[in-house]
């Protein structure tokens, strides 16, 4: 099987191509069970995408608008070595020498379902044999998502973690078809580099041809076709001849994969703290947005497991300031906004919820985007305003009840009541704004920012009064919360 010729990926059609999908107006479903594996598959197939058509971005304009047909593939396929995307050898590097490998069982593959032995290693899916058995073709995805997202930490001292770093958000655009989703997030040749200004003795060949060496990995060294499947371990598998229906996209197979073989990379990417002190620097990946500090650069990653998207919407797409820090766009968003395509196209923000070992959540959020992002970037951020201050408030309307802490109630008692709200807020805005975010393109920014105000505002006002009404026989925590109610009927001056 080579990944960039035949029917790996599965979808509610069944198996089909890359070209099938890249080369006709079939509107096709990925279809795998967990989020997470169709997130690292829409990364994985728009990075082979990149791979195939190495598009300048006047290319890319043109592919988006027009499509391409079966034999433009097919000349663009001929002009690379595609024999490195055969099952035999797509991201599986060999060790040079015999070392110790570490066998484990294929769920150990799906972020969200882990063994490590450490204490505090925690599975999203309490069963382990919800993954047992997958076909051949669904390794590949999983391979791409270990090297890309998963943090090393959880898979113990045998674990390394990849060039993006462990558990960093994924942004990609996501168009109205998977081709348009695909071809959105192709990378364009020019337009990275412009974005990473090389350096001489770059290399681009991939990482199970020309293995990386030494200690540190300078991201400086790394082409872009290298760092889009950049590895961090070794890995075998094996197929059995034992037919299997797949536990990750439930296509029937006549052979099965249960078990693989990994060995870690002893050197540092600039995503690991090793890497950084070192002076490795952070490799530019495409989808992940990242935060520069004083101190070096890393990735975006979602703080705790009450933590919600929308609060850091408007920095996923026009990047974000603050003192000692700046939030800057992946460039997959900032190459979108100078792609200044037409059509419906959403933001997907997307990742794992890592905590040192564990892996305690997940995000999958899409958002509407106005049509035209460089005009009208300004919708959508107000409605992200108007969910951080309606936030605000409500966590003013808290205040006198912190004041109860000294006629001798608990301070952890108190600030827990304070808490549970906020998480509750914070949650329920994600869908609220996502709703009101759909009419981006048909509504002024003064009219959604009024709806959100409305419907947000009135959210706060409903958790308020729950609680209020949870400790109406608890008169002076009853008193304070009534004291601090008014500040969410105060309107704006
Ligand atoms: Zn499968």
């Amino acid at each position: 099987m080579n990944l960039l010729k035949d029917p790996f990926i599965s979808t509610t059609e069944g198996k089909v191509s890359l070209k099938d999908i890249l080369t006709t107006d079939n509107d096709y479903q990925l279809q795998y069970f967990f989020d997470e594996t169709q997130l690292a598959m829409l990364q994985m197939l728009a990075s082979l995408t990149t791979v195939v058509l190495n598009p300048k971005i006047a290319e890319l304009k043109g592919y988006l608008a027009n499509g391409l047909t079966p034999e433009q593939y097919d000349q663009a396929l001929d002009k690379i070595e595609s024999n490195w995307f055969e099952d035999d050898c797509f991201m599986q590097s060999k060790p040079a020498m015999e070392v110790k490998k570490f066998t484990a069982q294929i769920c150990n593959l799906v972020s969200g379902i882990e063994s490590s032995g450490t204490g505090n290693a925690s599975g999203l899916f309490s069963e382990m044999l919800n993954v047992d058995k997958i076909c051949p073709d669904c390794f590949h995805v999983l391979n791409y998502n270990l090297h890309m997202n998963i943090k090393g930490d959880c898979f113990g001292s045998s674990g390394a973690t990849g060039i993006r770093g462990g558990g960093s958000l994924a942004t990609l655009i996501s168009g109205g078809t998977l081709k348009a989703t695909l071809l959105a997030n192709t990378v364009a040749v020019d337009y990275f580099t412009e974005k990473t200004q090389p350096v001489r003795g770059i290399e681009n060949r991939f990482m199970w041809d020309k293995p990386l060496t030494g200690d540190i990995y300078s991201a400086s060294k790394i082409g872009l076709e290298r760092g889009l499947f950049a590895l961090a371990y070794h890995i075998s598998f094996q197929a059995k001849a034992e037919s299997c229906v797949c536990d990750l996209c439930g296509i029937e197979s006549d052979k099965s994969v249960t078990h693989f073989d990994r060995i870690k990379y002893t050197g540092s990417y600039g995503s690991t703290k090793k890497g950084r002190d070192g002076g490795a620097g952070w490799w530019l990946h495409p989808y992940t947005p990242i935060n520069m500090k004083d101190d070096g650069v890393y990735a975006v990653c979602a703080r705790d497991q009450h933590w919600q998207s929308w609060q850091e919407l408007s920095s996923f797409i026009v990047g974000k300031e603050l003192e000692k820090t700046s939030f800057v766009q992946a460039p997959i968003v900032s190459q979108f906004s100078k792609l200044n395509i037409s059509g419906q196209h959403n933001l997907l923000i997307g990742g794992n919820i890592a905590n040192q070992a564990s892996i305690v959540g997940r995000i999958y959020d899409l958002y509407s985007m106005p049509a035209s992002l460089n005009k009208h970037v300004g919708r959508l951020s107000i409605v992200v305003e108007e969910g951080v201050e309606q936030k605000s408030k409500l966590s003013a309307a808290f205040k006198p009840l912190s004041s109860k802490t000294h006629v001798g109630y608990d301070k952890n008692f108190v600030g827990g009541i304070k808490e549970q709200a906020m998480q509750r807020f914070t949650a329920n805005a994600q869908q609220i704004i996502q709703q009101i975010l759909l009419d981006v393109d048909r509504k002024e920014a003064a009219q959604l920012r009024r709806e959100a105000m409305l419907a947000l505002n009135l959210e706060a006002k409903v958790i308020f009064k729950s609680v209020q009404s949870k400790y109406q026989h608890d008169l002076p925590l009853f008193k304070a919360l009534v004291k601090g109610e008014h500040v969410l009927y105060k309107t704006k001056a």
